[in-house]
């Protein structure tokens, strides 16, 4: 990446880094990493953890690994594994080999949690899942120590060692951290480290473990391990940095990473929780993961939304530690602004209306020259045929209109765009009184230039009848009409917010003849349409498909959120 430490804006985070690097704290080392569970498809809260994590690393010197937080083996799966490398990849950060399990140090985990026992810091309890909450008090009340809590050594291990076996049923027995029943921190009143799952079957592990260890055990000292230096982690972990805290001292690890919480991404009209997208999946109200007008990764990539952008989009939002609601906005500038640069300019005519001229010869084609990029010569330049029978959009003629109405309009003139000015001569309709066609004159000494003494300001868009490609074009609005669907505290049912509206399909496109070529990632403008690429699921070469990566325009502010 282009980008330098000294030109990202600094962060709260950078400040402690820089002060660490300055003190030789962890050998003046930096390595973080992103701990994705892999139990769903990344979204945009993701990229914001990964853009920090491996960017921190980039600018550092140091190194991010891609560690999966794969502790609990009934809710994970090996597609979101493939799919989760896949987006961090195509985000533009390589892991090489720093890709690691935290299933992959199940043994040293439990080598551990074995020393733990050893040194009187850990015990099995036998309390039921009822019991371990009536003992663990509450927030105004001290708990009450367990009636397993002194129980020796050699049994504790003897115990653990059972459970591991596979002796015991699920949730006859944990093995619990020894710290303090009456902490004023609920997760310091003797947290469970291990339970029993006999019968599940690990994705990574396959039978070989029947417990497996909770999350706030299990993480610490995954990053202890790698040798991570700065754990950062979303705000609602500052309660258990204490018990990230006890478990390396107590253990005595040879690292001891430091833990820092920064404000989850919330992004108005989205949501940015793993459950409640995965029910929009299972409950097929939108089109799997990937769908376009999903906030996630992939379905952001299948949009065509540059990862680039996305990108920028992070480094714009920044990193601090208040509760924030980012507006959509700010992400569809950072799109518009790359696209308006990045993307290639082509013609397609979304609601076709036929257009004749009737004094161009029948037959003739000509191939126009038409600039890919109007500010970016080196972007060259590609031929577009004209013909007899064209086809302009509909929203582009009026029988009637002032002169605000910049297209065509009954016996007025109109450039088209890259070719000739036109007139409108005649306009026939059909029974219903719709207009089907209109019959135009074209002046064959206006190509590039303005007619002699006649200023025509109108430039509109067309596509040749005979060359253009039939196509389907997807024009997506927001998937909510909520701007807080995820977070406001009144909703009862986010999907109730849902847009109806949130996805329109246009059958009857017709696209210029040179987005043959259109390849998934690649962006195009529509002139005066907004921007569009291939939709890599549904595009063949039989059926052109086009998804609306974005309006030209924030037509949404415009229509005052409706
Ligand atoms: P959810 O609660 O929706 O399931 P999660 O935080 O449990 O999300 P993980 O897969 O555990 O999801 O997240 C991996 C990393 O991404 C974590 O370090 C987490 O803090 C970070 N992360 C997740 N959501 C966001 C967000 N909205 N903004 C910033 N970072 C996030
Ligand atoms: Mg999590």
């Amino acid at each position: 990446m282009s980008e330098t430490a000294d030109t990202k804006p600094s962060n709260f985070i950078r400040y402690i880094i820089d002060a660490d690097m300055a003190s030789n704290k962890h050998d003046g080392r930096v390595q973080t990493r992103f701990p994705p569970e892999p139990n769903g498809y990344l979204h945009i809260g993701h990229a914001k953890s990964i853009c920090l994590n491996f960017g921190l690393a980039l600018d550092y010197n140091g190194v991010c690994t891609l560690r999966f937080d794969d502790t609990n083996p009934q809710k994970e799966e090996a597609e979101f594994v493939e799919a989760i490398k896949e987006d961090v990849l195509w985000l533009g950060f390589g892991f090489d080999d720093h890709l690691y399990y935290a299933s992959g140090y199940f043994e040293q985990l439990y080598q551990y949690a074995v020393q733990l026992i050893e040194q009187g810091d850990a015990y099995v309890c036998d309390l039921s899942a009822e019991e371990t909450r009536e003992y663990r008090g509450t927030l105004t009340e001290p708990g009450k120590d367990s009636p397993y809590r002194n129980r020796s050594v050699e049994e504790n291990l003897d115990l653990f060692k059972r459970m591991q076996t596979g002796e015991f049923e699920d949730g006859s027995r944990v093995l619990r951290a020894k710290i303090d029943m009456a902490s004023p921190n609920i997760n310091l009143r003797d947290p469970a480290i291990y339970r029993i799952r006999r019968d599940v079957v690990h994705h990574q592990t396959g039978d070989a473990w029947s417990i497996y260890p909770m999350y706030d055990y299990a993480h610490c000292v995954s990053d202890a391990i790698e040798g991570v230096t700065h754990s950062v982690c979303t705000l609602e972990f500052e309660d258990h940095r204490p018990l990230y805290d006890w478990f390396l001292d107590t253990l005595k690890t040879q690292h001891h990473p430091q833990q820092i919480e920064f404000s989850r991404l919330n992004l108005q009209y989205a949501i940015t929780s793993k459950r409640k997208l995965t029910r929009l999946v299972e409950d097929a109200l939108v089109d799997g993961w990937s769908d376009p007008r999903m906030p996630t990764i992939s379905g952001m990539r299948r949009r065509g939304y540059p990862a680039a952008a996305i990108r920028e989009f992070c480094t714009r939002i920044g990193v601090t530690k208040a509760d924030n609601s980012v507006e959509m906005d700010i992400l569809e500038s950072c799109i518009r602004e790359n696209l308006n640069e990045k993307a290639p300019r082509a013609m397609a005519v979304l609601n076709p209306l036929k257009v004749v001229i009737t004094n161009y010869p029948e037959g003739q084609t000509e191939q126009l020259t038409a600039p890919n990029h109007p500010q970016d010569e080196m972007m060259g330049t590609r031929e577009v045929p004209f013909t007899q029978t064209l086809y302009i959009d509909k929203a582009d003629f009026k029988e009637e209109a002032n002169n605000k109405f910049k297209r065509l309009v009954k016996d007025k003139e109109v450039r088209l765009r890259n070719a000739y000015v036109i007139r409108c001569d005649e306009v026939l309709k059909d029974d219903a009184d719709e207009v089907i066609e209109l019959r135009c004159s074209y002046d064959p000494t206006t190509l590039g230039a303005n007619p002699e003494g006649r200023k025509v300001k109108g430039v509109i868009h067309w596509v040749s009848a005979e060359y253009g490609l039939p196509a389907e074009v997807r024009l997506f609005d927001r998937l909510f009409n909520h701007p807080h669907p995820d977070t406001d505290k009144e909703i009862e049912d986010f999907t109730a917010h849902l847009n109806p509206d949130s996805l329109v399909t246009l059958t009857r496109s017709i696209v210029e003849p040179s987005l043959a070529e259109a390849e998934g990632s690649q962006v195009y403008q529509f002139e005066r349409e907004g921007y569009f690429c291939v939709d890599s699921a549904l595009s063949s070469s039989e059926k052109l498909v086009f998804n609306r990566t974005i309006t030209l325009r924030d037509t949404w502010a415009k229509a005052g959120q409706k």
